[in-house]
């Protein structure tokens, strides 16, 4: 899938996962805990295309997440794809194929988006709000680049920009540290597994098992099969797929929202008896 699918794909998740909560387990948020949440889980949703890289020389190429900075995100995409190529010559077995490409290799596996919700939740706890600053300015402005994609482009990075950190200023501001800090990794994490999903569904799969060994395979790349595979900018994905992400997105909101909004209504009916 593209960048906005993606992005569009992990707010649902977030949104109807709260409200799932809210109705069955009574975890209830605060609107700025859901709007953080999903803001993040957007981002997440992007992440692991970081390793799709593009040519940093000429500032060309790279997914949507790697061109969200300019030239400096499609460097640190360089690096990621690299990276995530040694992982696998590291780890391969004598029947995975050999590889001179990162992408949809290890940030497409389930131990990446632990380890980065983990590591997410132990920068905010241990670095306090100067981490929250960076971790929400960073993944604001992916999810701004993903969510409103023809907006940040008119808007162009300036603005982008700014309207990241003006995000990241008020979280850190105003989240409470005990439950805000776990939710920032956790958002994160889900984010990244949602994007894996979302490619499961597309042509070629992702390694989800690895590191799990199958018939002398490690990187084993599962997803449907091709015949029936989401097309990556297709009909299905941009007309059918968009459309049921915003639809859950929208629905989750009036359930989380409405229900207090009009016991507040009331009580304030009651009040002016
Ligand atoms: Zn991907």
């Amino acid at each position: 899938m593209m960048g906005p699918s993606h992005a569009l794909s992990g707010s649902a998740a977030w949104l109807a996962g709260s409200w799932a909560l809210d109705q069955f387990a009574n975890v209830s948020q605060s609107p700025l805990e859901v709007a953080v949440g999903t803001a993040i889980c957007a981002g997440g949703a992007l992440l692991p295309d970081l390793d799709l890289s593009g040519k940093v020389t000429k500032n060309q190429g790279g997914a949507t997440v790697a061109r969200t900075f300019g030239v400096a995100s499609l460097f640190v995409a360089e690096v990621v794809e690299k990276f995530s190529l040694g992982v696998y010559t590291a780890t391969k077995l004598s029947r995975d194929p050999r590889r001179n490409n990162g992408h949809r290799t290890f940030t497409h596996t389930i131990p990446f988006c632990l380890l980065i919700g983990w590591g997410t939740t132990t920068l905010a706890s241990k670095y306090g709000e100067w981490a929250v600053v960076g971790i929400v300015f960073f993944m604001a402005g992916l999810a701004l680049r993903g969510l409103f994609d023809k907006w940040a482009e008119r808007a162009g990075w300036v603005i982008v920009t700014l309207a990241s950190a003006l995000i990241a200023w008020f979280t850190a501001a105003n989240l409470d540290g005990n439950r805000g800090y776990p939710l920032l990794g956790m958002a994160v994490g889900v984010g990244c597994f949602v994007h894996i999903l979302g490619d499961m569904i597309t042509k070629n799969g992702v390694p989800i098992l690895w590191p799990i060994p199958i018939k002398r395979r490690m990187w084993m790349m599962i997803g449907i099969p091709n015949k029936m595979a989401v097309k990556v900018g297709g009909k299905v994905e941009v007309v059918i797929l968009r459309t049921v992400f915003t639809a859950i997105s929208l629905l989750s909101i009036a359930g989380l929202f409405i229900p207090s909004l009009l016991e507040k209504l009331n009580l304030d009916v009651w009040a002016s008896k």
